[in-house]
């Protein structure tokens, strides 16, 4: 099994991008922020407590996350591998994963990394804002909650999988067709 990690900021474009990504390889695509969301439209405990995290703009605890991927892991058939996106979103993630994948003597295959500047994220949020109506895209406060904690806890991961010798990094400035040909033309490589 092939197991891609798609990471970027928020705004990036994981999920525009994600598609073409699924379809070309066969992969199916986990977004745990889509899981959370899920669960917050079913009104699950779980959703509930999610909630008040994503509003904020903070992170739900690693436990949970790494929860829903193991079970997607274990579920999912008849995908030649998993993309994820969303996560891992710490260390500890990064860790989890390392240590789940190894229980079946696999490994992460390659990170697909879209980066954009800073000063396009609030852009790009305020913009798919207007398309999808995500609670956690409306608010100024969060979207600058969820930058910082992009940068505090999540960007720490480039080192990690650069270390791994894993890390590839794509630009996510252009349009979505332009950033979905460096991409594929990367994915060529695995
Ligand atoms: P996303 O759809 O990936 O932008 O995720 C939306 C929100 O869900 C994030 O701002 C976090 O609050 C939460 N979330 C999604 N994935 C994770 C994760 N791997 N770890 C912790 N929180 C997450």
């Amino acid at each position: 099994m092939k197991y891609f990690i798609l990471f970027g900021p928020p705004g990036a474009g994981k999920g525009t991008q994600a598609s073409a990504m699924v379809e070309q390889f066969n992969l199916k695509h986990i977004s745990t922020g889509a899981l959370l969301r899920e669960e917050i439209a079913a009104g699950t405990e779980l959703g509930l407590k999610a909630k008040a995290l994503i509003d904020a703009g903070s992170l739900v605890p690693d436990e949970v996350v790494e929860g829903m991927i193991e079970s997607q892991f274990k579920t999912v058939k008849g995908v030649n591998g998993f993309l994820l996106d969303g996560f891992p979103r710490t260390i500890a993630q990064a860790e989890a994963l390392d240590k789940m994948l190894a229980k079946s003597s696999e490994q992460v295959t390659g990170v697909v990394s879209i980066m954009i500047p800073d000063a396009m994220i609030m852009e790009r949020i305020k913009h798919r804002a207007t398309i999808e109506g995500r609670a956690d895209d409306a608010k100024e406060e969060t979207i600058n909650n969820r930058i910082k904690t992009y940068h505090d806890k999540t960007e720490p991961l480039v080192g990690f999988y650069q270390a791994a010798g894993k890390y590839n990094e794509i630009d996510g400035v252009g349009t979505i067709e332009e950033v979905r040909d460096r991409i594929a033309a990367l994915m060529q490589r695995f």
